[in-house]
Order: structure tokens, then C-alpha cells, then sequence
């Protein structure tokens, strides 16, 4: 018999929970250095790997922006609605995360949820300038909430989320790519799985998403930026905090590239993979929910 028995495979819960927290953890980790170009940040920081707050925002150490905000508000809008997506109950949920002055937000967001104020609509007109990865950012409680469903019901409860804020053909592809991914994920699928037969597939399908093998680097809040730089950095590391540091380094939109990512390494690595010095370093309010609210995500019927 072996000395060791290899570590047992994280649970669906936990991966949800993880996935949770690496929101917030890429959030918080990557604003420090929101803005700055890769070399602005080697001369300041060096390598940037401890959630100190500061950057352009002024956060404490730990504080959370509008990436993980708006995914909390996202997340409370379906529990309250026993696990439904509903485009007005979003709508509110993030006008009600506006009204509480969160500390940035932006353009196409604010757009939206004035002209839901304006309208009670909860859903803008197409748009080919909300290509931004705002309605990205903050979708994983749909990926949660729809885990074991089909793609059609998936991409409704995606749509309901993202065109408060983001009618976009671009924005809509990158849900398709990241409900699939997390979905995998969440399922237990390997890298080389996530990679040859989810990403590369998209990405050939879709070759505005191509992420090889040119490296993305300062990726703006344009969402194709954003996507390549997160597959670049999820598939060319090989743990939590490795992915995440690798990512929020290179610039640019620093806290939501940070975010998303850690919604795909969470899935994907679980909760013993990340850092406890980190989880200590994050706002304890947000630990609070974030540590809870992602099994409570999970349809009843996926939970053993
Ligand atoms: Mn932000
Ligand atoms: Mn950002």
C-alpha cells in the first residue's frame, strides 16, 4: 500500500466556494496595480503577489471593487428568487449596489442601470460599444445557478444577467466561453479538457478570441483583451495563486482580469488550493459570504 494516499479531488461545494472567493481575491489582489502598464508596476512593485490595497482607488488591504460587488448583488438577486435568473431582479440588485456608492464603476454599467431607472426596462438596445467585460466580471453566480443545465436555458439566465448592462455579440460570446469553462470545471474536467475541447474549439469557432500565441499583455476592459489574457495566464500556470499573480501583473484592467480568473482557477484548483495568508489579507464581511453563498448557488438537484 502506498504511504500516502493522493489528496481526494475537491467537492462540487467547495469548487463553487472557491470559485466565490477567487472573484474577490483577483479583485482585491489585481486594483492595487488597475491602470498600470507591466513595466510601471515591476519598477513599483517588483512582482505583485500580496493583497495590499492602495492603487488608483485608495483601498484598504483587502477591499473589494465593483467587480465583486456587483457579483454579490448578482448572487443575493437569485437566491432570493430560489435560484431564477430574472432580468428585473438583476436590474435591481445592481441598482440597488449603485445606490450604495460603491467605491468605482463603470461607463457601460452606469448606462445601464440609469437607463433602468429611467425605462424600468431591464434590458439595454444592442449595442456595438458594450463590448466590455462588465457583464463578465460579475456572471459566475449564473454559471452557479445553471450548473447541470443545458446551453440554451444557460445562456438565458446568462442574458437575463448581462443585458441590464451589456447587449453585446461580443460580451454574449464570452459568456458561452465562461459558463462553459466553469461549468467543466466545476464538473471536475482537467486542464488538458478545459483546453482542447472547450477553449481552443472556441477560439477557432470565434477567431477574435484566439489566444496563442501572441502574449496579452495591459489588457484593457475590452472583453476579447480580457479573455485572452485569462486563458493566457489560467492554462500557462499551474496552481491558484500562480495564475492569478501571472495575470493581475501584467496591467491594465488588473482587478477584473483578476476576478475572472479567479473564478476559473477556483473552480478548477478548489478551496485547499488557495493561499490561507490570502483569505486572511481579504475583507472578512466579503470572506463571509463569498466562503457560503457559492454552494447555496448550486441547483439543490447537482448536490450529491
Ligand atoms: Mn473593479
Ligand atoms: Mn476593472
Amino acid at each position: 500500500m502506498p504511504k500516502t494516499a493522493p489528496p481526494a479531488p475537491p467537492t462540487l461545494s467547495t469548487r463553487a466556494n472557491a470559485a466565490m472567493l477567487g472573484v474577490a481575491l483577483g479583485d482585491a489582489l489585481g486594483a492595487t496595480l488597475e491602470f498600470m502598464t507591466p513595466a510601471e508596476i515591476r519598477h513599483q512593485y517588483g512582482l505583485h503577489h500580496e493583497i495590499t490595497g492602495g492603487g488608483w482607488l485608495r483601498l484598504k488591504p483587502g477591499q473589494i471593487t465593483d467587480d465583486t460587488g456587483m457579483m454579490l448583488a448578482l448572487s443575493a438577486a437569485i437566491l432570493q428568487n430560489d435560484g431564477q435568473v430574472i432580468p428585473l431582479a438583476c436590474a435591481k440588485a445592481f441598482d440597488g449596489w449603485m445606490r450604495n456608492r460603491p467605491v468605482d464603476i463603470g461607463n457601460t454599467v452606469r448606462r445601464g442601470i440609469v437607463h433602468f431607472r429611467l425605462s424600468g426596462q431591464a434590458a439595454v438596445q444592442p449595442s456595438i460599444e458594450a463590448a466590455g467585460n462588465g457583464a463578465l466580471m460579475r456572471c459566475l453566480p449564473v454559471a452557479l445557478a445553471t450548473f447541470g443545465a443545458d446551453e440554451a436555458a444557460t445562456m438565458a439566465a446568462w442574458q437575463a444577467q448581462a443585458h441590464v448592462t451589456h447587449n453585446n455579440a461580443l460580451s454574449d460570446l464570452s459568456g458561452t466561453l465562461f459558463m462553459r469553462l466553469v461549468h467543466a470545471a466545476l464538473a471536475g474536467a482537467n486542464k488538458r479538457q478545459l483546453l482542447h475541447e472547450i477553449a481552443h474549439p472556441f477560439a477557432k469557432a470565434h477567431p477574435e478570441f484566439v489566444f496563442r500565441p501572441k502574449r496579452r499583455d495591459y489588457p484593457s476592459g475590452y472583453v476579447v483583451d480580457t479573455v485572452q489574457a485569462v486563458l493566457q495566464a489560467f492554462f500557462d500556470t499551474d496552481t491558484f495563486d500562480e495564475c492569478l499573480v501571472e495575470v493581475v501583473n501584467r496591467g491594465g484592467d488588473a482587478d477584473t482580469t483578476g476576478a475572472i480568473a479567479g473564478m476559473l482557477a477556483g473552480a478548477h484548483y478548489g478551496m485547499g488550493a488557495i493561499p490561507a495568508r490570502w483569505l486572511k489579507q481579504l475583507d472578512p464581511a466579503i470572506y463571509a459570504r463569498c466562503a457560503v453563498e457559492g454552494e447555496k448557488l448550486l441547483p439543490r438537484s447537482q448536490l450529491q
